[in-house]
């Protein structure tokens, strides 16, 4: 799958991917008509390996918090766990012609974006840096997949503390 390969790279850390899943029933609230990303971390850290890793889900559903309409993704902060849903980085979503290649790539950075943060990275001001939030999809595209200078350092100090 493209998105390990690009987290391993960014992240210089070996990635395993799995096909495993678990059912969102219990995650979904039905007056919303979307999944509750906190829940899914939850059930998500109960999968996860005991050794000090991380922990990334990936998925196709609508995801909220209680406090905004929608999230990309979410993660614990210095944590282990994170998710991110293609749902909202979908162009058709928007009334615009499908675009799977935009697609991947706004999944990718907001996959190492979310990451990052349970590597205990916040967010950055740098407009490009993948570490940048933005609130709409096309706006994903304004940023890269890498992490800005202040944020690259920061990760790296980050990355060595963690007794991997
Ligand atoms: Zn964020
Ligand atoms: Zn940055």
């Amino acid at each position: 799958m493209h998105l390990s390969s690009t987290i391993s790279q960014v992240f210089k850390i070996p990635v395993f991917f799995s096909h495993d899943s678990f059912p969102l029933k219990e995650g979904y609230d039905p007056v919303r008509n979307q999944y509750n990303s906190t829940w899914i971390l939850s059930k998500l850290l109960q999968k996860a390996p005991e050794e000090e890793c991380k922990i990334l889900g990936v998925t196709t559903v609508d995801l909220y918090v209680p406090v905004l309409t929608f999230v990309f993704g979410e993660a614990q902060l210095e944590g282990k766990a994170a998710v991110v849903s293609s749902y909202r980085l979908r162009d058709e979503l928007y009334g615009l012609p499908k675009n799977p290649e935009k697609m991947k790539e706004r999944l990718e950075k907001e996959a190492v974006h979310e990451l990052a943060h349970t590597f205990g990275l916040v967010h950055c001001r740098e407009p490009e840096c993948v570490m940048h939030s933005y609130t709409y999809a096309e706006e994903i595209d304004l940023k890269s997949k890498h992490f800005c200078n202040a944020c690259s350092i920061l990760l790296q100090k980050k990355n060595r503390q963690d007794p991997f």
